[in-house]
C-alpha cells in the first residue's frame, strides 16, 4: 500500500491535530503575478454589458494578495505533498496576512454591497463566483 502524506498549512493559532483551520489565501487576478491558475470564472460581456447568470472559464494570471512571487504548485519532497489552498472568493479566504490586505478589505466590502443590493451590471471589479480555484492535486 503506498501512503500519500499531504501537507496543508494551518492559520496561527489554531490546533495541529487535524482540526484546526486550513490557511486559505485569496487569488486575485494580476497580468504581472508569478503563476496562472487554469480554471477561473469570468463575466460574460456582449456589447460591452454583463450577461447575467453568465461565467466563463480561462486561464488566468494572478498572485495570492498577501504576496508578489509566491507560487502555488505542489512540492513534494520525501513523500509529503506541501500544497498551498486558495480562492478567489474573499469569504473563504483564513489566511491572516491575505485578510489584513488593503484588497482584501475592498473587495470583502464589494461582495457585501452585491449581496446587500443584487449584483450590478456596471461592476468593473470582477469578484467571481462562489467556487475556489486550483484544487491542489
Ligand atoms: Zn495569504
Amino acid at each position: 500500500m503506498t501512503r500519500r502524506i499531504v501537507n496543508v498549512s494551518v492559520i496561527p493559532g489554531e490546533l495541529l491535530d487535524g482540526s484546526g483551520r486550513v490557511c486559505i489565501h485569496l487569488f486575485i487576478q494580476d497580468e504581472q503575478g508569478p503563476f496562472v491558475e487554469m480554471h477561473v470564472l469570468h463575466p460574460v460581456y456582449e456589447d460591452g454589458k454583463r450577461v447575467k447568470q453568465r461565467l466563463e472559464v480561462k486561464p488566468t494570471r494572478g498572485r495570492l494578495v498577501c504576496s508578489l512571487t509566491r507560487t502555488v504548485a505542489p512540492i513534494t519532497r520525501g513523500g509529503v505533498t506541501k500544497v498551498t489552498l486558495r480562492t478567489d472568493d474573499p469569504r473563504a479566504v483564513t489566511c491572516l496576512k491575505c485578510l489584513a490586505t488593503k484588497e482584501c478589505k475592498e473587495i470583502l466590502e464589494e461582495v457585501a454591497l452585491t449581496e446587500q443590493f443584487g449584483a450590478r451590471d456596471t461592476r468593473q471589479e470582477e469578484v467571481q463566483d462562489g467556487s475556489s480555484v486550483g484544487t491542489p492535486n
